[in-house]
């Protein structure tokens, strides 16, 4: 079998759409897909732990770590800095793993440069009314963090023609069937199918 490099996949949305509870059910469907968990600046919510949902460190660490090119992509997001480890992503996809990145559309944007066979998805909520109440309903932001990321919502939502898909997250068992059905057809494609039967193919096609 040919060398197997892994696909990126890039899940990005606005706050409250839903987005870490569909990207963690795929990963229960998918697990053979990686996700690379983020370096931010911004403080732990309850219940958040260091190095299983972010690497969270100080401002002047992470200045430090732009200088220093450990960034695959970064970007500041409603205030704070997040960052994507370059090097364990490659490690990842050198290994063959798929890798998904939970980012915004910044970072996409940074990532569609440098890996432009990245695969991007835009998760919608289903309306403003009900985006406001998911938001209000997590219970672990204040009220003015609420109001920044509604504010900062349509910022992010001007950016979801740049995907490469868009689902809209009304039932929940819906999109999430959809997300997965993307990593699937993705997998199917025919150049990482030739690589991957190369001698399948090969005996096929042989004379008899
Ligand atoms: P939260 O603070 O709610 O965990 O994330 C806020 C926003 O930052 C979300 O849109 C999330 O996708 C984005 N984000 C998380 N990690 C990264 C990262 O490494 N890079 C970029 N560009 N955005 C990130």
């Amino acid at each position: 079998m040919a060398d197997m490099v892994g696909t990126l996949f890039i899940v990005a949305a606005p706050s409250g759409a839903g987005k870490s509870t569909l990207v963690n059910a795929l990963l229960a469907r998918e697990p053979d897909i990686s996700l690379s968990i983020s370096h931010t600046t911004r403080p732990p919510r309850p219940g958040e732990e260091y190095g299983r949902h972010y690497y969270f460190v100080e401002r002047g660490e992470f200045e430090r770590e732009v200088a220093e090119d450990v960034f695959l992509e970064h970007a500041e997001v409603h205030g704070n800095f997040y960052g994507t480890s370059r090097r364990t992503v490659q490690d990842l996809l050198q290994r063959g793993r798929d890798v998904l990145l939970e980012i915004d559309w910044q970072g996409a944007a940074q990532i569609r440069k440098a890996k432009p066979d990245c695969v991007s998805v835009f998760i919608l909520p289903p309306s403003r009314m009900e985006l406001e109440r998911r938001l209000r309903g997590r219970g672990s932001d204040s009220a003015e963090v609420i109001e920044r990321r509604l504010r900062n919502s349509r910022g992010e939502i001007a950016h979801a023609h740049e995907f490469d898909y868009i689902i809209v997250n009304d039932r929940f068992e819906d999109a999430l069937d959809g997300l997965q059905a993307i990593v699937r057809a993705v997998r199917q494609r025919s150049g990482l199918q030739c690589r991957r039967h190369e001698a399948l193919i090969r005996e096929l096609l042989a004379d008899a």
